[in-house]
């Protein structure tokens, strides 16, 4: 199999953004449901409108139930945001590793992948990732 190591294009960066918006807001609806499930039915309102973590921190929720839900899809929001923020910065689709660049058949499957699958698999090996 070809694999295709080549600058996105604009309206691939374009998709994946999409995509990687979608994958986010996602997660929040997941993360809402589950402190839903957490909590007593006076919060339900206000956790409807519930979108990123400051949201969250201004609901007078116990601390413990906000981290508990908010743990486990941590690293998934952050991998999203960075993989955003990299697109802004035109360093989206970048090995942060080797800076070749990621096969694109590689970011459909993960968007926010920030390395290659060689380099992947040899900080795999080394215990790294
Ligand atoms: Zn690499």
């Amino acid at each position: 199999m070809t694999k295709s190591r080549r600058p996105l294009t604009k309206k691939e960066i374009g998709e994946f953004r999409k995509l990687l918006l979608e994958k986010r807001e996602e997660i929040w609806k997941e993360i809402r449901t589950e402190l839903k499930s957490r909590v007593s039915e006076e919060y339900h309102g206000l956790i409807n409108d519930v979108n990123d973590e400051q949201d969250l921190a201004q609901i007078d929720l116990q601390e413990e139930v906000v981290l508990g839900v908010l743990e486990t899809r941590k690293k998934e929001l952050e991998a999203i945001s960075q993989a955003l923020w990299r697109i802004e910065h035109g360093e989206y689709g970048r090995c942060i590793e080797c800076e070749d660049w990621i096969c694109t058949e590689r970011l459909k499957v993960r968007p926010w992948a920030v390395y290659c699958i060689p380099c992947k698999e040899r900080l795999e090996k080394l215990g790294k990732v």
